[in-house]
Parts: structure tokens; C-alpha cells; sequence
């Protein structure tokens, strides 16, 4: 069945048709728009796609659809998917607004690389409430991973990450995964806080990935909260959660365009194996339908 973010509907009349004509482009844009590509991104398409048109002189809506497809496909490989997990320990760190999926993110993900023979470790670092190690602890059982918590309530995050890394380099762990607490993009105090978790832990190694994980269902306003992490937490990949909730596919490609981050995991749901590495054909094959 084609998710509920597919744009398999919304073009499904365009497709049937048995000809391209005048309609098509204001149809197709109209769609693009509808599906949250936003109307910079979606203008762009349709003029090159107008233009694959004409130079292919085609008029068939079956080679259209085709090279939209193709289109999208390219846009999405301009950036690379691929996590950089070689180094050992390699410290993941996940950073976003409250309630996005941080917590069930690492959980799918330490399931996710544990099932690949990789050892994993987790450091509770959202120390700002006691409810969200638990959380953590929970998933972490649930996935087979260590986990690293404060020693009191309230503890700096930054020295729940160092403890976490430092464990993780004396046990020889391969992965750690640092949970963070929810912020707002707004909030410039707490935005330092990352800051301070970054440099502490890079006392002791390099991190791999910073993941900013972002809910899809947000639109536009996911682009802003992109926007802020990117510029105060040097953000290394995008993780798009709850694509199997009221997500809109344009979204998806527009999140990464306007901030040149490439999407690495997408999360699809509350259960633990609803987690997957992004690759566009599979994504877009599922977006045009
Ligand atoms: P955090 O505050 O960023 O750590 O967010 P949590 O991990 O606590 O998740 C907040 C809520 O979003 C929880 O109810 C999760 O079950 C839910 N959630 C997380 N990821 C997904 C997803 O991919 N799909 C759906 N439907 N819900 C999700
Ligand atoms: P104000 O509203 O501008 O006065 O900001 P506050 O510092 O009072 O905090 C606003 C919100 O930020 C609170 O409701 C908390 O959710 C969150 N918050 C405050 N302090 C911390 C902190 O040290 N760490 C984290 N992670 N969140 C905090
Ligand atoms: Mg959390």
C-alpha cells in the first residue's frame, strides 16, 4: 500500500490522461505545492521537467512520470545518506525540539545497528527530566544496548557524555548514542548547552554524526528548527521521524535542499524496527507511486 505522504493520488488524474497539455504544469505544480516541495521547489521542477519534456518531445504522462521520478531521484543523491560509523567508538550525538522522536530514534537505531553485530552503548544526556532516562533505559533493554545515566538528577548532559564516551572507549564499545534533551531552536542558552556537550565530549574523541531529527508532520516549520540546529550544533545528518503519520512528501526533499544536509534514517512508526536508512530510488518509488 503507498504511504499516506505519497503523491501517488494527488497525480494519479494527471497520469491518466492520455496526453500532456497545458493542464499538466499547472496540475503538477499545484501538487508539488499541495505535498509541502514549497513553492521555490516546486516552481524549479516543473520548469525542468517542462524542459525534459520539449527536448524529449514527448506528450506521453507515462515518460512525465517517469522522469519526475528521475528528477527527484538526482535531487536526492546530490548529498550522501551514508552514516559514518567507523570509528570506534563512533559517538552519534541526537539533537531536536521536545517530542520529535530523539528517545524512540535511538532505541530503533541501537536495535537497528545491534542486529548488524555492532556493539552499542547509550548515554542519557537528557538529564533535564527523570521520566526521559527512564525512557531511554527502557528502549535501551528493549534494543540489547548499554546505557550510561546520571549519577544525580540534573547532572551537566555535557558530563553524562563524557562518561558515556569514556566508558565506551574503556569497554571497547563500537557505537554511542547520546541522547539529548529537547530544545528550542528559539532558546540561544540551551542551543550553548549542545555547544558545551560537543566540546566535552571532543575532549575525548571525535564525533561521528550529529543527527537532528526532525517530525515531518511539522512542514515548514521543521525547515526553521533545521535551520537554528545547523547553525549552533554542526549538524551531519537529517532523521525524519513519524513519516507514517500526517507527513507530506515534498517536505522530505524540501527539508534537505534548502539546508544541503542529507537525510540519513527515516523513522515510520512507534515500534522498534520502524526505523530504515534513507535511499532515494526506494523513498521516491514510494513518493510519485
Ligand atoms: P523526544 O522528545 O524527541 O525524545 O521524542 P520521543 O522519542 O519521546 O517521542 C515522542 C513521541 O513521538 C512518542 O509518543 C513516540 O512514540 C512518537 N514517535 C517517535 N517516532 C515516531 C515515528 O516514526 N512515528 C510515530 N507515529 N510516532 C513516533
Ligand atoms: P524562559 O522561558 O525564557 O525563562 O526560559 P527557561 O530557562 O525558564 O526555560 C524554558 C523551558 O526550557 C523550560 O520549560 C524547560 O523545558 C527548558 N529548560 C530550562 N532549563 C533547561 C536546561 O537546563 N536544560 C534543558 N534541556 N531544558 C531546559
Ligand atoms: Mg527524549
Amino acid at each position: 500500500m503507498a504511504p499516506s505522504w505519497s503523491l501517488g493520488s494527488a497525480l494519479r488524474g494527471m497520469f491518466a490522461k492520455p496526453t500532456i497539455d497545458d493542464d499538466t504544469w499547472d496540475d503538477l505544480e499545484t501538487a508539488l505545492i499541495t505535498a509541502d516541495f514549497g513553492a521555490d521547489l516546486s516552481e524549479q521542477l516543473v520548469e525542468e521537467l517542462r524542459g525534459k519534456v520539449e527536448r524529449y518531445r514527448t506528450t506521453d504522462p507515462a515518460d512525465l512520470q517517469r522522469m519526475l521520478r528521475e528528477t527527484l531521484e538526482e535531487r536526492f543523491a546530490r548529498l550522501d545518506s551514508t552514516l559514518v560509523l567507523s570509528a570506534r567508538p563512533a559517538v552519534v550525538l541526537v539533537v531536536g525540539v521536545n517530542g520529535v522522536g530523539k528517545t524512540t530514534t535511538i532505541g530503533k537505531f541501537a536495535k537497528f545497528l545491534i542486529s548488524r553485530g555492532r556493539s552499542v552503548l547509550v548515554g542519557a544526556a537528557d538529564t533535564f527530566r527523570a521520566a526521559a532516562v527512564e525512557q531511554l533505559a527502557t528502549w535501551a533493554e528493549r534494543a540489547g544496548a548499554r546505557v550510561v545515566r546520571p549519577q544525580q538528577p540534573g547532572q551537566d548532559p555535557a558530563s553524562v557524555a563524557f562518561q558515556s564516551v569514556e566508558t565506551a572507549q574503556r569497554d571497547g564499545v563500537d557505537i554511542v548514542l547520546v541522547d539529548t534533551a529537547g530544545r528550542l531552536q528559539t532558546k540561544s542558552g540551551l542551543m550553548d548547552e549542545l555547544g558545551k556537550v560537543k566540546r566535552v565530549v571532543e575532549k575525548l574523541s571525535p564525533i561521528a554524526e550529529v543527527l537532528l531529527v526532525l517530525d515531518a508532520t511539522t512542514g515548514q516549520n521543521g525547515v526553521a528548527q533545521a535551520e537554528a540546529f545547523i547553525e549552533h550544533a554542526g549538524v551531519t545528518g537529517l532523521v525524519l521521524t513519524k513519516l507514517d503519520g500526517s507527513a507530506k512528501g515534498g517536505f522530505v526533499l524540501a527539508v534537505q535542499e534548502r539546508t544541503n544536509i542529507p537525510i540519513k534514517l527515516i523513522g515510520q512508526g512507534e515500534g522498534i524496527d520502524d526505523l530504515a536508512g534513507f535511499t532515494p530510488s526506494s523513498f521516491v518509488a514510494q513518493l510519485v507511486g
